[in-house]
């Protein structure tokens, strides 16, 4: 427990805080986040950070070069956006805009990385290289990492990235853990829609149709069969059909059927698996009932893969705040992010910082209408961000 900036991290708990219910209380959806922005745009400049707005759109890009030389620039990206859920918290930070909430814990990322731009900016003097803080709109399925890479947020804004950090606050560990992992921690996700074409017509009459209900019924069962029977046992992926529309009436055979899912895989084997087969089964049961199938596959997020020599850097920066025995080296989810954009470009980090509390009933998962953090953890994250980046500019990891 002997981290640099812890100190400096805890004496801003309050003001951490104060930073992530504002936000809280003033979520913004992906590429709205013109207020969030301007608060980042703000306060990085009284930091003395040369700042660079609407990249990405909303995105805002802050530039601190150390007072030491050094040759390395290290990218801490935080994400802002919020999502389309109405609130169920009675708290008195409550989402102020209908319909709109922080439920997955960007805005306690945004707070994090101002707080991060203070520490750092403390710290000027002793620092080698260059600080570049990504603030990033539009993580939620709109592609905001993306936007802001194809805006030169890795190498024509700034000096070239050489590194890349970045947390997640997680629903999934408790306060005082951290989850810090090597390679694929995260699965690459995309979106399918399956439309089954049939032929309308009366229900008390099937022979003079093709049902596309029925023949959407075929299809998610066989869809089940691409993990269970074509991927190698060792390997794991999820194919979910989350959502089926078609007829609008009992006594009427529905000509169409729109089928939503999601595919989400960790290997570049599985991801090609399922690219391949979910049309494959999709058109052949089709044709096979008689029908014919549209697929479409969007092309989604990459796998956020965590190279080993940073992770071991943000490991020992996790074990100086939070000690060796709560840190999982284990841990990985089907969930997806779209930092691995930048971490399929630079080879770096993302780890999950544990902000869950049992015992006060912060325990609903991330998109839940009742999603919460545990404020404490907010410090630690700001401790091992620092820490972590001035250990990579000093040429570690
Ligand atoms: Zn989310
Ligand atoms: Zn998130």
């Amino acid at each position: 427990m002997t981290s640099p900036f812890l100190a400096d991290a805890q004496a801003l708990a309050e003001e951490l805080t104060a930073l992530r219910r504002d936000f809280h209380m003033h979520p913004e959806l992906g590429f709205q986040e013109f207020r969030t922005a301007g608060i980042v745009n703000e306060q990085l400049n009284e930091l003395g950070y040369e700042v660079i707005s609407g990249v990405g759109q909303t995105g805002v890009v802050g530039l601190l070069q150390g007072g030491q030389p050094g040759e390395r620039t290290v990218l801490l990206r935080f994400d802002m956006d919020a999502l389309p859920i109405e609130e169920a918290n009675d708290v008195p930070y409550r989402s102020q805009t209908p319909g709109v909430m922080h439920a997955c814990g960007h805005d306690a990322h945004t707070a994090v990385g101002l707080g991060v731009a203070k520490v750092l900016a403390k710290h000027r003097d002793k620092i080698p290289g260059a600080i570049k803080l990504m603030f990033q709109p539009a993580e939620e399925g709109l592609g905001g990492a993306l936007a802001m890479i194809n805006d030169g947020v890795l190498d024509r804004i700034g000096p070239q990235v050489d590194r890349a950090i970045g947390l997640h606050v997680s629903a999934m560990h408790e306060l005082g853990t951290a989850a810090v992992c090597a390679g694929p921690m995260m699965a690459a996700g995309a979106g399918v829609t399956i439309t089954v074409h049939g032929k309308g017509g009366h229900g008390a009459m099937p022979h003079s149709t093709v049902d596309a209900v029925v023949v959407a019924a075929h299809i998610i069962v066989a869809l089940q069969t691409i993990m269970a029977r074509n991927a190698d046992p060792d390997d794991t992926g999820v194919v979910t059909i989350g959502s089926i529309e078609a007829g609008k009436a009992g006594n009427v055979i529905a000509e169409t059927a729109v089928m939503r899912g999601t595919i989400r895989s960790f290997t570049p084997e599985v991801k090609a698996l399922l690219r391949k087969r979910v049309p494959e089964i999709a058109q052949g049961v089709a044709t096979a009932l008689g029908a014919t199938a549209d697929v479409q596959i969007s092309t989604g997020v990459d796998a956020t893969v965590n190279a080993e020599a940073p992770t071991s850097v943000m490991y020992d920066a996790a074990v100086e705040v939070l000690g060796e025995d709560n840190i999982d080296t284990t841990f990985r989810t089907t969930g997806g992010e779209d930092f691995s954009a930048v971490l399929a470009r630079v080879p770096g980090n993302f780890f999950f910082l544990g902000a869950a509390n049992a015992a006060q009933g912060i325990t609903y998962p991330h998109h839940n209408p009742r999603f919460d953090i545990d404020e404490s953890c907010l410090p630690d994250g700001v401790a091992i961000l620092c820490d972590a980046a001035v250990r990579i500019l000093r040429g570690e990891g």
